[in-house]
């Protein structure tokens, strides 16, 4: 695999060896199930009087692994830990916890198949997508790394103020808060938990992460990464829990300096609005939903347009932040780029994830299951179901949460689902009489994390300059709003899609991690 290069963008054609080493790993992933974790607080393993079991989406009947409840106690004892591990670890030079953290990169390389196929089995995610996630997250990590070291650890000599009779000397240096906590959720456990906290410690931070109660495995092994790296004890704490009593009591801790979110919109404004009920106002990184559209041309190449949508809307069971949800066609292409993406989601396979030809796993839960059931049966009334439209229950499908990759059409444009994050596979399309017309209905929604375009050359600069979006991309066959890779699309959102305006993988957001002092000498 020495010349293959792993991202979301090349992962259509991999080399047969990536298949024979994750089939390996699924098998031995599959000899633990039932194995019981504990959490990581201050470098010990901590169990809980409660349990709870995590199951496989698609197949309910299997338990994949035992956790910890964690109560208000654990997440005080987390932030405790943190907060005492933080002076010696802050005043380590970033040199070196940049070894320390290139060290855990390096793990994770190790461990890539091991850990993308606990993503298949937790989270429903087709092999490709999990081997996705995982090598992710040591992309973003080192590029943590790198930024820190590009910028030499953010120490900027300023200049000389002039001052007569003496010699002054001027420093700018950007130093870490204290401790962050990392709240993740389901769909991309390992990068979105990864990814932050790397950032976060390579800053000189401490850590509490909290997966989403669906995936607490991932990033149990995950955190196993940074604890086997070397790093101190209490500087990366991993506690499970439910986001309503554990998550809670994080976010409630006065002690916690800042923290990064990601996860849906609602529960984001709650975490951001009593987060802010603290003394003061801390670094608050929300990384919330999406509505995403995708724009046709009267001049796209209906092919690469087809299947760029249908890749992105169906990637992961649309189950992505960055999910195209909604497609606006213009009127001479409609009925071509329409039936040509009916046609290709009719031929998208639905099934075991694990399975090396499916597409489309299970969505993650009881509570996605219903909720698209009750979107599917809306929209067979307001509008016309193209494909799709029903939850799958014969033979294999009998215990799992598997959907059909559903199309809507004729949806009047006043429905509260063209606006609503539905976070399943169900893309609506629309036509539209002029390319004006399709911006202002993309634009015209409280999200802003995604959008694609298929045209002219000239069109796609004007469809850069008028989306309102923080990632976007022009004729994109590989995926119309989704397959960001860190150093290449750099990943963030506007509006009610993200707080800090600045995307993570970029040139400005290790900085979210730090805040300045200046450091002003006179001899
Ligand atoms: P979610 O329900 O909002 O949960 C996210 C995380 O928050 C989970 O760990 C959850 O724990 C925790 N949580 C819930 N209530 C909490 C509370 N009161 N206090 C503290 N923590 C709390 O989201 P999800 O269903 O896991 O993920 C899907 C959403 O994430 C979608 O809206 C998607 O668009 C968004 N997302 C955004 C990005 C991005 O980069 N912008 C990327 C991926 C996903 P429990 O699981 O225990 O409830």
């Amino acid at each position: 695999m020495s010349n293959f290069e792993l991202t979301y963008a090349t992962m259509f054609d991999p080399p047969e060896e990536l298949h024979t080493r994750y089939d390996e790993a699924l098998a031995n992933a599959r000899s633990l199930s039932g194995t019981e974790y504990g959490m990581i607080i201050n470098g010990k393993e901590s169990f809980a009087k409660h349990k709870f079991k995590s199951h496989n989406p698609a197949n309910t009947e299997e338990i994949l692994a035992v956790f910890q409840t964690g109560t208000a106690k654990d997440a005080n004892d987390a932030i405790a830990a943190a907060k005492a591990a933080f002076p010696s670890w802050s005043r380590l030079s970033w040199q070196e916890r940049v070894i320390l953290l290139r060290k855990a990169a390096e793990i994770m390389d190790e461990r890539l198949f091991e850990i993308a196929a606990t993503i298949s089995l937790e989270v429903g995610k087709n092999r490709m997508e999990a081997l996705g996630d995982i090598a992710e997250t040591p992309a973003l990590i080192r590029w943590a790394c790198d930024e820190m070291e590009e910028n030499q650890g953010f120490v900027v000599q300023m200049g000389k103020d002039p001052l007569v009779g003496y010699n002054a000397t001027n420093y700018s240096v950007l130093r870490p808060y204290g401790v962050w906590l990392v709240i993740s959720p389901f769909n991309f456990p390992a990068a979105l938990t990864g990814g932050p906290v790397g950032a976060a410690l390579v800053a000189g931070n401490t850590v509490v992460m909290k997966p989403a109660t669906d995936t607490p495995w991932t990033v149990r092994l995950l955190a196993e990464c940074f604890v086997d790296a070397g790093l101190p004890q209490g500087v990366v704490n991993y506690v499970t829990g439910s986001g309503s009593v554990l998550g809670k009591a994080l976010v409630d801790n006065p002690d916690v300096d800042g923290l990064t979110f990601t996860g849906s919109y609602d529960v984001g404004m709650g975490i951001f609005r009593s987060f802010a009920q603290g003394k003061y106002i801390r670094p608050t990184i929300l990384e919330l939903g999406g509505k995403n559209p995708a724009i046709v041309s009267r001049n796209a190449d209906v092919e690469r347009a087809a299947l760029g949508i249908v890749r992105s809307a169906f990637g992961l069971q649309g189950q992505k932040c960055s999910a195209c949800s909604r497609v606006f066609i213009e009127e001479p292409l409609y009925d071509q780029v329409v039936d040509r993406v009916v046609e290709l989601t009719s031929e998208l396979k639905v099934g075991n994830p694990t399975d090396r030809s499916v597409y489309l796993g299970p969505v993650v839960n009881s509570w996605s299951y219903r909720d698209f059931l009750k979107f599917t049966d809306e929209l067979k009334e307001v509008g016309t179901i193209l494909t799709g439209g029903e939850v799958l229950t014969e033979g294999s499908f009998i215990n799992g949460y598997f959907c059909a990759p559903t199309i809507a059409a004729d949806v009047p444009l006043e429905n509260h689902l063209w606006k609503d994050e539905m976070f399943l596979p169900i893309t609506m399309v629309h036509k539209v009489e002029s390319l004006g017309e399709a911006m202002a209905l993309a634009n015209d929604v409280d999200y802003g994390l995604t959008s694609g375009f298929y045209g002219s050359e000239e069109e796609s600069q004007w469809f850069f300059e008028n989306t309102q979006a923080g990632v976007n991309y022009a004729n994109r066959p590989q995926g119309a709003t989704t397959g960001a890779w860190p150093g290449y699309q750099p990943f963030g959102g506007w509006k009610g899609s993200g707080s800090s305006g600045k995307n993570a993988g970029g040139h400005y957001y290790l900085q979210l991690y730090m805040h300045e002092k200046i450091q002003s000498l006179v001899e």
